[in-house]
């Protein structure tokens, strides 16, 4: 297995150079921008060259990225801070250094989950798990969650479920929290508006072009998954999207080996031949 991190990182520090709706985009220098693309890109087609060339004819070879790359604009791609959500309704306490206190919180975000301080799992867990009170406190979590909007109206989450819901999308593990939540994304039609950017941003906070201190990068739920070798469908593409949780299986399959038993994806029978 080959991991290759070129892509997301050049997405984290140079999309303002290629993205017109970015306040640091400089029209004159976009040539530039994209050259270093097709550079980097070319790298990408590089290194597919060259495995496929060492695999030669008989292996099948896997293309598989784990999320695709947008640009994050100031302003727009604000990320919602649900800590801040669950302290205004008091499910969250702070001391007065700011630090978390444990002993009166009730829950917690971190990333895309939200955790309830449950006896047993939390350190100093104050909730007793799988009790009346877990359950409505959960489920008045998820309902504040799903009713909060920002100033235009529009709710910053666009789905909020419970774990053992959200463990259809693919979610799951040990790790996981009491509730998924995935934030909304920007509306595909807003714009941003670079004069109150510059209004309230300066070069030191930015950077410059060349050496820029943004980060200019998103990631995206979306991806790609690309299948060739013996027994794979050429030129096959799949209309919908599927899980990155299939691509186990499928390639077990694939290479006529047994699916392991802790994949819970499924194959993607349609790729192979
Ligand atoms: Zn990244």
């Amino acid at each position: 297995m080959l991991k290759w991190h070129g892509p997301d990182w050049t997405n984290h520090l140079t999309m303002y150079m290629i993205d017109p709706r970015h306040p640091m985009y400089e029209e004159e220098r976009a040539a530039e921008g994209w050259a270093m693309w097709d550079r980097l890109m070319s790298w990408g087609d590089e290194i597919v060259a060259r495995v496929l060339e060492v695999a030669g004819p008989d292996t099948i070879v896997g293309l598989v990225s784990d999320h695709g790359g947008g640009t994050m604009l100031p302003g727009l791609n604000e990320r919602v801070d649900a800590n801040a959500l669950l302290a205004e309704r008091g499910w969250l306490i702070r001391d007065q250094t700011g630090a978390i206190d444990w002993s009166r919180s009730k829950a917690y975000a971190v990333a895309h989950y939200v955790y309830l301080n449950v006896k047993g799992r939390d350190p100093q867990g104050i909730i007793e798990p799988a009790s009346r009170e877990y359950t409505a406190l959960r489920e008045e979590i998820i309902e504040t969650l799903l009713s909060t909007t920002d100033g235009d109206g529009r709710h910053l989450y666009r789905a909020v479920l419970p774990m053992e819901v959200a463990g259809r999308l693919g979610v799951g593990g040990e790790r996981v929290g009491d509730i998924f939540m995935l934030p909304a994304e920007p509306h595909p039609l807003a714009e941003i508006d670079k004069e109150a950017f510059w209004a309230t941003h300066t070069r030191e906070e930015t950077g410059t072009w060349d050496w820029p201190r943004l980060n200019a990068g998103s990631h995206l739920d979306d991806a790609y998954f690309v299948l060739a070798g013996p027994g794979v469908r050429r030129g096959f593409q799949r209309p919908r999207p599927t899980l990155i949780t299939s691509v186990t299986p499928t390639l077990a399959v694939a290479w006529g080996v047994p699916v392991p038993a802790d994949a819970d994806g499924s194959v993607l029978w349609e790729f192979l031949v």
